[in-house]
């Protein structure tokens, strides 16, 4: 059980990453899935692309990352017509991800009907959160009519950087108490109790919680009627301005945090304030998760701008010196998974590469090797 391709489709892209072992054998992504000019027109047509130009021989596993898994899905399943067809029940809870995760799961099973098919959900490491944290305060009856919950998503990130950050500090896991900071171009905030999620940030859909690359993150909900009523937007509209439209993208003009730093450090008012925003949204989650768990062993950054903006993590912790929590400036430039707190503080602070592919890798394996 060695050899296992993951496939990971998401709105616009496509990354594989084939495995041998721990070992990758070949990997790469496909871009602009379905956009005008240039890429393959959908996915079906990129995952065909990518299955045509790998050598498969022995192929064990494929395992598929699949965003929404619902109340149904707490952890990884083997997939057959029924899941499939589970997963694309969940489409109304999910309309821009699951879709782009089915198509892949449609090629792959048609291209490789022997090969066994793992379903591996950003949402199963929160099936852990608590009634209360799951729990909107809405009219009971809709909200269970309607599935209306938080799910929470990116747990297959969570899972392993509070796993790894259990091993950087040689510490057991289920003893641990984790606040990890998801932050790449989606974003999210979670607090993992002795190895369980026990509160997220993202929402009944990834659109909750911190500020993202093009996603507003947590707002007044009133100001989607009032967009409604005031602005004639049509919910489609309002939708795609708060998931593609706002952010960083919204607040500047451009979503990759890079740039903002850049135009931030050349003196760019809107820079300036949208790392503000995305920075004190962070700030507050830390101090409400910390509040929620009582006693915080380490904060652990992961993901394109946790891993990668010094500026980022310190700003996002600045003033909690009070908590115990403070960040070393020259732990904090160096690389590679690191502790970046000084010695001695109360509160680790950790940089951790995420590697969702390798995780979901594992996952298939574990699968796969229960059922045959
Ligand atoms: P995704 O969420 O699409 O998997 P990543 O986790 O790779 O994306 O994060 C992508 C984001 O990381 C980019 O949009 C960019 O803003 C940010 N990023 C990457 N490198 C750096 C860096 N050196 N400094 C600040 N931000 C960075």
């Amino acid at each position: 059980m060695s050899r296992v391709l993951v496939l990971n489709c998401g709105s616009s892209s496509v990354k594989y990453r084939l495995y041998d072992g721990e070992t990758i054998r070949a990997k790469g992504t496909v871009e602009r899935v379905g956009e005008p000019g240039g890429g393959p027109a959908d996915h079906e047509t990129a995952v065909r692309q990518i299955l045509d130009g790998l050598d498969l021989a022995g192929l064990d596993a494929v395992g598929h990352r699949v965003v929404h898994g619902g109340r149904r899905f707490t952890q990884p399943v083997e997939i057959d017509d029924a899941v499939f067809t589970a997963i694309e029940e969940l489409v109304p809870l999910a309309p821009l991800h699951n879709p782009a995760n089915l198509a892949g799961i449609r090629v792959a099973r048609e291209a490789l009907p022997d090969v066994p098919q793992v379903a591996v959900f950003d949402t199963a490491f929160h099936h852990t959160l608590p009634e209360a944290a799951a729990t909107y305060a809405i009219d009971r009856e809709t909200a269970r009519r309607y599935d209306i919950r938080r799910y929470g998503f990116h747990g297959t990130s969570h899972a392993y950087v509070s796993k790894r950050t259990a091993e950087l500090l040689d510490r057991p896991y289920g003893e641990l108490n984790t606040i990890t900071l998801h932050l790449g171009n989606g974003a999210s905030a979670c607090a993992v109790e002795g190895g369980r999620s026990v509160a997220t940030s993202m929402g009944m859909s990834p659109l909750e919680g911190l500020v993202m690359g093009t996603r507003s993150g947590d707002l007044d909900p009133t100001i989607i009627f009032h967009l409604r009523r005031e602005a004639g937007m049509a919910v489609d509209q309002i939708d795609d301005l708060l998931n593609h439209r706002s952010g960083l993208l919204g607040l500047t003009g451009v979503n990759d945090m890079r740039e903002v730093l850049a135009r931030r450090a050349d003196g760019d008012a809107a820079a300036a304030l949208a790392f503000d925003v995305y920075r004190r949204r962070i700030t507050g989650y830390v101090g409400a998760y910390y509040a929620l768990l009582g006693r915080v062993d380490a904060i652990t950054f992961t993901a394109g701008v946790g891993e990668h903006s010094p500026e980022v993590r310190a700003a996002s912790l600045a003033g909690l010196e009070r908590l115990g929590v403070a960040v070393d400036p020259a732990r904090n430039e160096g690389s590679g998974d690191r502790v970046i707190s000084p010695d001695g503080a109360e509160v680790a602070v950790c940089v951790i590469g995420t590697d969702e592919e390798r995780e979901i890798a594992r996952e298939t394996r574990a699968v796969v090797a229960d059922h045959h």
